[in-house]
């Protein structure tokens, strides 16, 4: 059984989820887009990116997913150098919280077959900073971390654990990928855009979560070392402990840290430096009615105008690029 959680940046933003510095970081030098807010410096106020919203409620509605009436942001605590404030502004769906969107669904085509993924929810958070390793998450001696990347407008989208196998999972990023492509909310080819955390169990073990896997490729190829390496262990009669691992893309191994993170050592609570957002159906309806056509439609598209298989426009508009250049290539002949 298989869920992900996958967070893409807001790459159609120009500034930051709570604070107007520039979020297109990729091309400054390290730790010159930051502020007092995404430094997390004492004092600060964030203020909420209304675009971000309006993103994260396009990206929801793709999805089939409910948009709420009112949204609220909930503080998630950690100690770890890429939060200098030691929280991360996100969103919760318990103990009153609610997020931006819940349930929704989306259809995976697997031969002949669709597949009904369910989505669990999808929240606005903030990105924190880049740790940059100098050689391998094993072996590196020290650490830098770049601030420009804290505080950029994330989307959260939580599946419910339908996927039944390591290339289900793969297809399923890359149409989801797709989406947001189509969206134009994210631009997936840039490095770090769509990052992937995995939850995976066998016949009755306990789930182990993979951690920031940064492509469908490497979700693929994490996964399958993941179900080798849990088979092997229950072979050995051994049991599954409940943990969180990482991907190491250099060794190409998941390896355990060296402390245990649980749910409740995040102490959620509300982040009341920010008001609940009141979501108008009137603006729900008008960004549903201003929705781009989607890949499904263009596929059910191409084979109406162009004759293809279903087969051949799932393939062409599973990477938007190759669509549009197919198309592209249409129009000069
Ligand atoms: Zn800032």
């Amino acid at each position: 059984m298989i869920g992900l959680e996958v967070h893409a940046q807001l790459t159609s933003l120009k500034s930051k989820l709570f604070c107007s510095c520039s979020a297109d970081y990729r091309r400054l030098p390290p730790n010159t887009s930051v502020c007092p807010v995404c430094l997390g410096l004492p004092g600060s106020l964030p203020r909420l990116n209304g675009r971000a919203l309006e993103e994260v409620l396009k990206i929801a509605l793709a999805l089939h997913s409910d948009p709420a009436h009112e949204t609220v942001f909930y503080r998630k605590h950690y100690f770890y150098p890429d939060m200098a404030k030691n929280f991360q502004i996100s969103q919760y769906d318990r103990g009153g919280g609610v997020t931006v969107a819940k349930g929704g669904w989306l259809d995976l085509t697997l031969g002949q077959f669709v597949k009904r993924v369910k989505i669990r929810r999808v929240q606005l958070e903030e990105d924190v900073a880049k740790i940059v390793y100098p050689s391998s998450l094993l072996s590196s001696e020290y650490v830098m971390v770049d601030y420009n990347r804290a505080g950029v407008a994330l989307c959260e989208m939580v599946t419910e654990p339908d996927l039944s196998s390591p290339r289900e999972a793969r297809l399923f990023i890359e149409k989801y990928a797709s989406i947001l492509d189509h969206l134009g909310v994210t631009d997936t080819s840039l490095e770090g855009s769509l990052r992937v955390d995995a939850n995976i169990s066998i016949d009755g073990g306990e789930r182990v979560e993979l951690k920031n896997i940064n492509s469908p490729k490497d979700v693929e190829k994490a996964l399958n070392y993941e179900v080798q390496r849990q088979i092997m262990i229950v072979e050995r009669g051994g049991k599954i402990e409940m943990q969180t691992r990482h991907w190491d893309e250099l060794n190409r191994v998941t390896v355990a840290p060296r402390f245990k993170e649980e749910e409740e050592d995040y102490r959620y609570f509300p982040e009341s430096d920010l008001p609940p957002i009141r979501i108008e159906q009137d603006f729900v309806e008008s960004l549903r009615a201003a929705l781009p056509e989607l890949p499904d439609q263009r596929a059910e598209r191409f084979v109406r105008q162009y004759g293809l298989t279903p087969y051949q426009a799932g393939v062409l508009v599973s990477q938007k690029r190759l669509a549009d250049f197919f198309e592209d290539r249409l129009g000069v002949a």
